[in-house]
């Protein structure tokens, strides 16, 4: 594919562009395939939505998106450039600006406060911010709970502050796998509602897997996975306001 051969610092319409992406997993002698040729962009300012059965690759397609782990052949860019090829400091430099991450179980350091937590990305890119944690935490509606421990939180609690440690760096793309997978419902919309809300506000980016059908509701794409394949595509026709 032409945009894929030209991407190499090449501003893109894309955030994210897969070709031909494929990943096996040895387990002893077999290889376990868990992504069969996937070819996926996704556009700058896009809620793009992944669903499908458990064992489906949806995982392992996030972890490669977000340089959390290597396909075994295909092109992966990120932002214009080429994942697969970057050094692992160039890596971790790339995923630290350019990526924020939220997973289900929401992954704080425990004897850390909400505020330390969500500095924890500015600190590694060697950016400390306070002031600027301590906006994103009343951002997503915490300003009251900045030196609470996570032990200390809810569960949508403790999700906000990993949103908002995400947002830390300001990345143009959040990466979200089962995000509200051990909420309730009516915290599971609220956590989606403010993601809806930083890509209506600030044009951020999210590429995120969920179970549950209502959460697909705030993709503007939904795509489902079968086999380690794309199998579906549909635009959401979303009844906004
Ligand atoms: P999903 O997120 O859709 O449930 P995954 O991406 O986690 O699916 O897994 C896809 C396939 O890859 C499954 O068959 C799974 O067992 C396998 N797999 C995932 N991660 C690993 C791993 N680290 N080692 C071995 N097999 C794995
Ligand atoms: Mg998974």
């Amino acid at each position: 594919m032409s945009s894929i051969a030209n991407a190499n610092g090449v501003p893109s319409e894309f955030i994210v562009q897969l070709e031909d992406v494929h990943k096996s997993f040895i387990m002893g002698k077999e290889a376990v395939p868990a992504l069969r040729g996937v070819t996926l962009n996704v556009r700058r300012g896009e809620i793009l939505c992944m669903m499908g059965p458990s064992g489906s690759g949806k995982t392992t397609l996030l972890n490669i998106i977000g340089g959390l782990d290597t396909p075994s052949r295909g092109h992966v860019i990120v932002d214009g450039e080429n994942v697969v090829s970057l050094s692992e400091e160039n890596l971790a430099r790339l995923r630290l600006r350019k990526m924020g991450f939220v997973f289900q179980n929401f992954n704080l350091l425990s004897n850390f406060t909400a505020l330390e937590n969500v500095q924890v990305p500015m600190v590694l890119l060697g950016q400390r911010d306070p002031r600027r944690a301590k906006e994103l935490l009343k951002l997503v509606g915490l300003g009251d709970r900045m030196t609470h421990y996570p032990s200390e939180l809810s569960g949508g609690q403790q999700q906000r502050v990993a949103i908002a440690r995400a947002l830390a760096n300001d990345p143009p793309l959040i990466i979200g796998d089962e995000m509200t997978g051990d909420l309730d419902t009516a915290t599971s919309y609220e956590v989606m509602e403010l993601i809806a809300r930083l890509n209506r506000e600030h044009g951020t980016t999210i590429v995120y897997v969920t179970h549950d059908p209502r959460m697909s509701k705030f993709a503007h794409r939904v795509i489902h996975m079968r086999d380690g394949r794309l199998a579906e595509e549909q635009f959401v026709d979303r009844a906004t306001g």
